[in-house]
Parts: structure tokens; C-alpha cells; sequence
């Protein structure tokens, strides 16, 4: 097996376009554990650890946030937890601090499971995945189109993940992982869920109850009719939100958990992270504390 250890982002997208079937490897999480169990013999690893671009992360012009694809979950905790974080405590609840030590964003896009804990709050709060080839440069994929199945993303042979682009929050965002134990543990279902004052809408993502990550878009648009932002939150608007984000799920029976017990648990889900984002909008603590 070849080892290609690339030291600047240009490098890189050479090696990737020179070697199209070359696995990256950043963290290692998962590919490591591939590797251990001989699932898969690539013919080369294509090193990032040494592209100090991809550790970084910057506010851009735009406002939005910049995170390289190779920031690991302790530092997306650290620094940047209060600007995004519906991603910060899915972070929180990746793995162990052994893995989320080494742990990327960059690599649970890359492995692109349906059970990877980012997804749900990067599409709740309109990330948009920034990948680059030597060939054709850079593309911007909406998180909603880059998770194309079971395993699959948009992402194609030659392009590597540069980076995530999503703005700080401006209101309140919360994650919930149904898992089988409460720490190490991959998602029997997740949801995620951010709220957008300035243009009165809430966006969701759901986890690990369909073949791919996904919006509950009808749930979306119930509230963005329904929803008022200047009154306590209904109960049979909340009743009704919890009913169509589980109508939006289509999960698969299997050893983690029942088809059954997931969609009920997205709908439980969707009405306890709405309840608790809206209690915080609502008492302003989320204003005091983004300063
Ligand atoms: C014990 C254990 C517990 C875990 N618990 C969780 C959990 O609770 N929640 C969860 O979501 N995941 C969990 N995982 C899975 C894993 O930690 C995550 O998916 C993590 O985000 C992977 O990041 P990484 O940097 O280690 O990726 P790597 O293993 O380096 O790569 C993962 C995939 O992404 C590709 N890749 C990496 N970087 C790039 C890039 N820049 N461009 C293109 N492709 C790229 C790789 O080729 C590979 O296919 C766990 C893993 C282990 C071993």
C-alpha cells in the first residue's frame, strides 16, 4: 500500500487527481478501523494530517464561518461553540475524547453514513460542504445535496473536502441522540434542530432514520406557517411538528433499533428540541448569551 503524505492543499488535489483511488485519511476513525479489520486494502492512503490549511478555520466576509475539513471535534467544542451550537454538542456526543480528539467534520462527510452525528445540524443549519479538484476547482454543495445514499455523497474520485461553510447561529440550536448507552455509541436516531429569528423560519436534520441524512422539510414548512413568534408555543402546532418529522423519516429495521421505535423517537425528538429552543428564544437567554 502507498502512503502519500502531501504538504500544502495543492499537493494534495495533485496526489487525489494523480491517484484518484487513493483513501484520504485525516483523523483515522474510521479508516483506521477498515483498515484493522481488513473491510478494505486501498492501494494508497493519502495522508492530510500534514495540509495545515485544512486545520484551520476563518469568518469569512460574508459572516459565514470557514471550517476546514480537517478541525477536529475538541476544537470545533472549544472555539467554536457558541457561534455554532447545534454542531458543538453533536460534537460532544461523538464517540470518546480519544475520538474526538482526532475526530473530523471533514471525515464523517467523507464516510458519509446515515448514523454520522454532524449531518443532522449541518443541514439544520444550511451548511454548505466547500470540495475542490485540481481538474475543475472548487464546488459549493448545499449539505441537503451532498448525501446521496447509503454511504454516498456528491463527492467524486478526484475531489478532496476543503472545508464546511455555515453561519453562526442567530438563535437558539439543539441536538438529540437516541443511542443504546449514553456514551461510545452510534445513533439509533438523532434530529436536529436550529431556529432562524430574522427570516421567522426553523430548519431541521434528521439522523440515522433513512438512507441518507435529510430535512423534514414539510415539518419546516408547517412552522413557517404556522408558528407564531411572538406568543408561547402551541401545543398542537408542537403536536403537529413532531407528527410530520416523523412522517418525514424512513428508517429500516436492524440491529440498533425498529423502524417503528425510530420514527416514533424522531417525532419525541422534534418536539423536545422545538420545546427547548423555543423556551430559549422566547426568555432571551440566547441573546444575552451570543452577547
Ligand atoms: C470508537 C469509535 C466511536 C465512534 N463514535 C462516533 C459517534 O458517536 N458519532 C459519529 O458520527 N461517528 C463516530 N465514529 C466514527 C468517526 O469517528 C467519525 O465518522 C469521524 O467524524 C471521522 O473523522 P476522521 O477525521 O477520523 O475521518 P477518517 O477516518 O480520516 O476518514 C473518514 C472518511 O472520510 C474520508 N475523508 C477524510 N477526510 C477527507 C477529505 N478532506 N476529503 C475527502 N474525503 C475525506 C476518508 O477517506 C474516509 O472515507 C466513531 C468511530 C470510532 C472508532
Amino acid at each position: 500500500m502507498d502512503f502519500l503524505r502531501p504538504t500544502t492543499w495543492a499537493e494534495a488535489l495533485a496526489a487525489k487527481a494523480d491517484r484518484p483511488e487513493a483513501v484520504p485519511i485525516q483523523g483515522g476513525t474510521d479508516v483506521m478501523v477498515e483498515l484493522n479489520f481488513d473491510l478494505h486494502r486501498p492501494a494508497a492512503l493519502l495522508d492530510l494530517n500534514r495540509v495545515a490549511e485544512l486545520a484551520e478555520w476563518t469568518c469569512e466576509e460574508d459572516g459565514r464561518l470557514r471550517v476546514g475539513a480537517g478541525v477536529p471535534y475538541v476544537r470545533l467544542i472549544a472555539e467554536l461553540g457558541n457561534r455554532l451550537p447545534g454542531l458543538a454538542q453533536a460534537a460532544r456526543t461523538v464517540g470518546s475524547p480519544q475520538i474526538r480528539n482526532r475526530g473530523t467534520v471533514g471525515g464523517n462527510l467523507g464516510a458519509a453514513s446515515p448514523a454520522g452525528d454532524s449531518h443532522p445540524p449541518l443541514l439544520a443549519g444550511d451548511a454548505v460542504i466547500e470540495v475542490e479538484s485540481a481538474a475543475r476547482g472548487v464546488r459549493m454543495i448545499p449539505a441537503a445535496e451532498f448525501y446521496l445514499g447509503v454511504k454516498r455523497s456528491a463527492l467524486e474520485p478526484d475531489e478532496l473536502i476543503r472545508a464546511f461553510r455555515m453561519s453562526p447561529a442567530t438563535g437558539p440550536q439543539y441536538f438529540s441522540k437516541v443511542g443504546t448507552r449514553n456514551a461510545m455509541v452510534i445513533a439509533v436516531c438523532s434530529f436536529a434542530i436550529a431556529l432562524h429569528p430574522v427570516e421567522r423560519r426553523v430548519g431541521t436534520g434528521i439522523g440515522s432514520a433513512a438512507p441518507t441524512p435529510r430535512r423534514a422539510l414539510a415539518a419546516e414548512e408547517f412552522l413557517a406557517a404556522e408558528l407564531d413568534w411572538d406568543a408561547r408555543l402551541d401545543p398542537a402546532v408542537l403536536a403537529r411538528f413532531g407528527e410530520l418529522a416523523a412522517a418525514a423519516a424512513s428508517p429500516i429495521d436492524d440491529v440498533r433499533g425498529t423502524a417503528d421505535y425510530r420514527r416514533h423517537a424522531i417525532g419525541v425528538m422534534a418536539r423536545r428540541t422545538l420545546t427547548w429552543a423555543w423556551n430559549e428564544f422566547r426568555s432571551g437567554h440566547f441573546e444575552r448569551r451570543a452577547g
